[in-house]
């Protein structure tokens, strides 16, 4: 196939694209990858802690499970290693274009291909652009009053300052979503005080975490099917007992027990119960898996502060009230700008129409990976395609699989673009199985957009969109 590809982005996503490619025997393709490093999320969060609440053998490929994992849930070096790994192992390190920023990408209707341009000029032409930017890849700051007049250090969970020593230090935290719940334990022990800022409090749920013993590490080094075995068990545990909770299914009621129990036991003092308890249900906000962040915020130095922030000072936070608590370093981990998708890129499709209009009401693509217009542009984990439950790697596999088959077919007819019809119905159908997920309930969340409409999540189980997007159905689509 002598398809030319641009992919943006060598996260697992672009990574995966690429790999796929590779294997398919596709050599003509390109990552732009705008950092100096691959890794996506896990090149940007190197925060002390930083890990994922997947278990190891069901975050990694399907087709690369051989990885060594030294522990239940991974930790983000090794999770960063093994991208490394198969990166190497599938020689597409080799097509990857570092500190590649893309900045644009036009689509010229004469040619029927796309041009991408980064700081260095234009590339191309391609016939097709995968987009793997992710969800979660532009830190969000928050929009606070005086923010710019602190003299001390701040910096976002996401690009965390390793040169900044904490040891003694007066910090606040803003936020305390998954980031947050993972650096905090970190940082407690070492910081003079700690001041924790929390607007909502969070659901949060034990993690079974644990280094695996060097028995266990040998046989799932040495016998493949365990592993596969272990993969399956723990994809069918959270898809049968998770994903229900998150559809006021059966364990939804014990899910909230296990939550409330764990703050219980976790937190003695009522008080600081009461603060950390949620009163929205659980899953609609993404639930956080931690054993240490509620004795972090037990420690004698932390403090809870729930008053809202008023004003940034030269020194300190101010709250409602007028309490102004000083400290030498701030902490955003205030989460990302998740609903904004492909931007800032400037993305120019059919007849010149760009995909912010486009999506100026709130982001959507059919399977969560094509856009009305936007021909042969296809989006990994793109609109609708985050899951609030079980690994994202699913997701991504699969699409990446879909536009696979995508392939043979525009190369043989030419630009492939979804029918608005299309589109339409699976809005319609996206829509209904929206209104019966927790996510519609009255919390803020980083699944929202502004105007309240989840743009971010994928109603269903992992599953149920696997088999939906098993391969692309012509009748979708014009071509030419
Ligand atoms: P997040 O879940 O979006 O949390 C942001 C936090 O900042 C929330 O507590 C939010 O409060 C608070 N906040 C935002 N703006 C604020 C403001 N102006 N004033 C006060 N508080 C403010 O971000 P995150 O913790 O970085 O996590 C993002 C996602 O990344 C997670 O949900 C998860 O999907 C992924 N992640 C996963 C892991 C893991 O695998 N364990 C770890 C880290 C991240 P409100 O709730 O009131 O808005």
């Amino acid at each position: 196939m002598a398809l030319n590809v641009a992919i943006i982005g060598a996260g697992f996503g672009g990574l995966c694209m690429a790999i796929q490619l590779r294997k398919a025997g596709v050599t003509s393709y390109t990552i732009f990858e705008k950092a100096e490093r691959l890794g996506g999320t896990w090149r940007d969060n190197t925060y002390p802690g930083a890990a994922c609440d997947v278990p190891s053998h069901l975050y990694s490929y399907s087709f690369e499970q051989g990885h060594d994992w030294s522990r239940r849930y991974p930790r983000q070096p090794e999770i960063l290693a093994y991208l490394d790994r198969c990166a190497g192992k599938y020689g597409v390190h080799r097509r990857l274009r570092l500190g590649a920023e893309v900045t644009a990408a036009v689509f010229d209707e004469a040619a029927g291909r796309w041009r991408v341009t980064t700081a260095d000029g234009e590339h191309g032409p391609f016939d097709v652009v995968v987009s793997g930017v992710g969800q979660l890849n532009r830190p969000r700051l928050p929009d606070i009053p005086g923010l710019g007049e602190f003299e001390g250090t701040s910096f976002h969970s996401a690009r965390w300052d390793h040169g900044h020593d904490l040891a003694g230090r007066r910090v606040a935290v803003i936020g305390n979503g998954s980031s947050a719940a993972q650096f905090i334990p970190r940082v407690a022990p070492v910081v003079a005080r700690l001041d924790v800022y929390q607007r909502t409090p969070s659901w949060v749920i034990p993690k079974p975490d644990g280094a695996y013993g060097p028995g266990l590490r040998a046989a799932f080094r040495h016998l493949p099917p365990l592993r596969s075995a272990n993969r399956r068990r723990v994809n069918r545990f959270i898809e049968s007992v998770v994903y229900p909770a998150l559809v006021d299914g059966w364990s939804r009621p014990l899910m909230t027990r296990r939550a409330t129990e764990h703050l219980r036991k976790q937190v003695p003092d009522p008080a600081l119960r009461a603060r950390l308890t949620p009163a929205y249900p659980i899953g609609c906000k993404r639930i956080v898996l931690d054993d240490d962040y509620y004795p972090a915020l037990t420690r004698p130095n932390v403090e809870v502060v729930t008053d809202p922030i008023t004003r940034v000072t030269r020194h300190g936070i101010e709250t409602a009230g007028g309490t102004l608590r000083e400290v030498d370093t701030i902490i955003f981990a205030t989460g990302f700008l998740t609903t904004d998708f492909l931007a800032p890129i400037e993305v120019v499709g059919r007849g010149g129409r760009r995909l912010g209009e486009a999506w100026k009401d709130g982001a959507e693509a059919y399977l969560g990976m094509a856009v009305p217009g936007f021909p042969n542009l296809f989006l990994l984990y793109g609109p609708n395609t985050n899951l609030g439950h079980n690994s994202i790697i699913l997701m991504i596999e699969a699409q990446v699989r879909y536009i696979m088959g995508c392939l043979p077919l525009l190369g043989a007819h030419g630009p492939m673009e979804v029918r608005p019809a299309a589109m339409d119905a699976w809005r319609r159908a996206l829509e209904g199985a929206l209104a019966r997920t927790v996510w519609q309930a009255d919390c803020a969340s980083w699944y929202k957009n502004a105007a309240g409409r989840v743009t971010n999540n994928w109603p269903g189980p992992a599953a149920a969109y696997r088999r939906i997007t098993r391969s692309p159905r012509p009748g979708s689509f014009t071509f030419g």
